[in-house]
């Protein structure tokens, strides 16, 4: 019998194209779920996150709406590895369940968008991973012009995760993104297709048996 789904993590570094690919995946039919966008979910007033949030660091870090102040919070983590650790202690576990939930009521190909997959060891959630990485420049390049950063800052920000070659030796799957978005989602295309014969997920008798 093939198992029901087969959950992809899909992680990269800070704009090598991660977004990118999760489009591509749902495009091709792929059910996708976005950890970015349950942390935004839980983080709005009087959601699980903004709880456990204004419970670690106190008011002091809402904006006059009541909602959680993101710019002044990720400065804030941004320099004190103890209010980073506080802060993923206190918001993680509720992400995580959260993600369970919904891949649990999903069928055939899942990709999951994990920003921080092999930093923070989810690698064993998955069925399998798959890294988005393109060159250190074209990295950096991307960075700089997507969040309109200074090149310092951009260098700031990719430094503070894994180097990209420590996550290729780690991934199942990577997907080359130094071309032109047309050749990352042709790779997405060839990823998906591949997992989707193994695993479509639609029951067809004995022809499913051993895959
Ligand atoms: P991530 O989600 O990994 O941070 P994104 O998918 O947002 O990265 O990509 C980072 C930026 O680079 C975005 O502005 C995106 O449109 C652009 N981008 C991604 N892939 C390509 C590509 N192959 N060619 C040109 N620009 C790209």
């Amino acid at each position: 019998m093939k198992p029901a789904r087969f959950v992809v993590g899909l992680t990269g570094g800070i704009g090598t194209g991660k977004s990118t690919a999760l489009a591509e995946f749902s495009r091709r039919g792929a059910s996708v779920v976005s950890l970015d966008e349950i942390a935004r979910a839980q983080a709005r007033p009087g959601g699980e996150g903004w709880k456990a949030i204004v419970r670690a660091f106190g008011r002091g870090v809402l904006d006059e709406t009541g909602g959680v102040d993101r710019r002044a919070l990720g400065a804030r983590v941004f320099r004190d590895a103890e209010a980073l650790r506080r802060l993923e202690r206190a918001t993680h576990p509720a992400i995580l369940r959260e993600m369970d939930k919904r891949t649990a009521r999903l069928s055939g190909v899942v990709v999951v968008d994990v920003p921080l997959l092999f930093e923070k060891g989810l690698e064993r959630r998955f069925d399998a991973t798959a890294l988005v990485a393109c060159r250190p420049a074209e990295q950096r390049r991307r960075v700089r012009r997507r969040d309109r950063l200074s090149a310092a800052a951009a260098a700031r920000r990719i430094r503070a995760q894994w180097p990209l070659r420590r996550k290729r030796a780690l991934a199942d799957f990577t997907l080359d993104n130094d071309g032109s978005r047309k050749a990352l989602n042709a790779q997405v295309r060839r990823l998906h297709a591949g997992l989707s014969l193994l695993y479509g997920g639609t029951p067809n008798g004995n022809a499913d048996e051993n895959p």
